[in-house]
């Protein structure tokens, strides 16, 4: 799951499948199917953390997902991701830039709707300590996030 880490993406974040992440209190910003299909086609799915950015604002701890949802069972594969912040307003249509810097788990079936938060819960805690760590510190200061025109952009 490493090989393609850090990862930098770029790209607008639309409307998702509706399945109510942000009822949970997780919403996931997803992006387009376009800036899905570019990802590298073996890239792990599973969770993953990294930072992420909101247009020109502050950058952020975040938890992402890549790939088929097993328990909401997709039928598209989806790059969703979790910015550990309270925003006081939605951002749909803005361009959310994200740096992957490494994986937490393989996706995994979840009994209950309690067990799924439980577990995206301990994701967070864990993204939270390791992005403290320097080596995944130093990504947060990266120029991609502070060039407009940084490293890749995928749309
Ligand atoms: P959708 O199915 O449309 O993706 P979600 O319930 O997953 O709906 O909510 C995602 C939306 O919530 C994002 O597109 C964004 O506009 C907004 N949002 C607000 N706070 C956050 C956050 N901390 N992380 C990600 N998205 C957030
Ligand atoms: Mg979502």
């Amino acid at each position: 799951a490493m090989r393609h880490l850090p990862y930098f993406c770029r790209g607008e974040v639309v409307k998702g499948f509706g399945r109510g992440s942000k009822e949970l209190g997780i919403p996931t910003a997803n992006f387009s199917e376009q800036v899905v299909e570019s990802f590298p086609s073996d890239i792990p799915t599973g969770i993953y953390y990294g930072w992420a950015c909101v247009g020109n604002g502050d950058v952020h701890k975040m938890v992402l997902s890549i790939g088929w949802n097993p328990f909401y069972k997709n039928i598209k594969k989806s790059v969703e991701t979790h910015i550990i912040h309270t925003f006081k307003e939605d951002f749909y249509g803005e361009i959310l830039s994200i740096v992957i810097t490494g994986y937490i788990r393989p996706e995994k079936n979840f009994d209950s709707l309690d067990a799924l938060i439980l577990a995206i819960q301990e994701d967070i805690e864990e993204a939270k300590r390791q992005l403290d760590l320097p080596e995944h510190l130093k990504l947060k200061e990266d120029n991609f996030f502070h060039l407009p025109e940084g490293k890749i952009v995928n749309n």
